[in-house]
């Protein structure tokens, strides 16, 4: 894959300052006290100072190794790592020690794991409810290569949200995430809501991998068609050179696009941007409903 993202010029709308200060340093105090990966530092998110500030944070387990190779993604790929049995107490412990509002909680992919670690988010989530019962409790979950069983462990376990990001296009699957497919994740999302109406979905995509505005625009289509609640739309930004190219630097009144189009199409709410990511804004889309 020829990488022609270096001949493209970073445009300014994504030339941001690094914000740091005192709570993003109190934030990883304390969360290196406990042993802690979160995807804000893993990912080095340009979001992180406001997110702490607003007292949210993503919180990733089942160990820093995906056994899956998406050629978007700087985590790590190999065998799966021994699952840490004490991770749910410390991030539970965590979100109370830091007074977490909203908690996100989001893994690798363990294809090695019979219920793709299913049984570990549940636990998260119950030892949180316990520790913190005011605090709200998204999970961005992998696609347990579409086990049923192992999505109801994590709705019995009720969270608040439900997220499955689709992440692109189906005509770009292949090269960028060429172990999943498009239509188990949308039946992932429908099947949240066959089985509850007491959880929201949401879903995310990135743009700049060289999809089409009409593929994006049908992309939402079909996540309104299994009833997704909440989107988030951000710029694809490569690691390294050895990752996908970036294609475009989607311009910002795109986003704006993508946003009226969703809102339109009935999302109860919708963060787009060149530096939206994931959980961006989440607390504040759940207060939107
Ligand atoms: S499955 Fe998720 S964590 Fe694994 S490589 Fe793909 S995007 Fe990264």
């Amino acid at each position: 894959m020829s990488n022609n993202s270096k001949h493209l010029k970073k445009p300014e709308w994504l030339r941001i300052k690094m914000q740091g200060g005192e709570n993003l340093n109190h934030v990883q105090k304390t969360l290196d006290k406990f042993g802690l990966t979160t995807v804000c530092h893993e990912a080095s998110c340009p979001n992180r100072m406001e997110c702490f500030n607003k007292s949210t944070a993503t919180f990733m387990i089942l160990g820093s190794v995906c056994t899956r190779g998406c050629s978007f993604c700087d985590i790590a790929t190999g065998p799966g790592q021994t699952v840490d049995m004490l991770e749910p107490k410390h991030i539970a412990d965590a979100v109370k020690a830091l007074k977490l509002k909203y908690v996100v909680v989001t893994s690798v992919t363990r294809d090695d794991l019979p219920d793709g670690g299913a049984f570990h988010f549940a636990d998260v989530i119950r030892e949180i409810q316990k520790a913190s019962p005011t605090a709200s409790i998204e999970v961005l979950i992998p696609d347990f290569k579409g086990n049923r069983d192992a999505l109801n462990t994590v709705i019995d376990a009720k969270p608040i949200i439900i997220n499955h990001n689709i992440e692109t296009v189906p005509r770009l699957y292949k090269a960028v995430r060429p172990q999943a497919k498009y239509e188990q994740s949308l039946e992932l999302l429908r099947r949240v809501k066959e089985t509850t109406d007491e959880i929201y979905t949401k879903s995310g995509m990135m743009v700049g991998l060289g999809e089409t505005r009409e593929e994006v625009l049908q992309s939402l289509r079909d996540l309104r068609d299994v009833e997704c609640d909440f989107l988030t739309i951000g710029q694809y930004l490569a690691p390294t050179k050895d990752h996908h190219p970036v294609i475009e630097y989607v311009h910002p009144d795109v986003f704006e696009i993508y946003r009226k189009a969703a809102i339109k199409m009935g999302f109860k709410d919708a963060a787009c941007g060149p530096l939206v990511r994931s959980s961006y804004k989440a607390h504040e889309m759940l207060e939107t409903k």
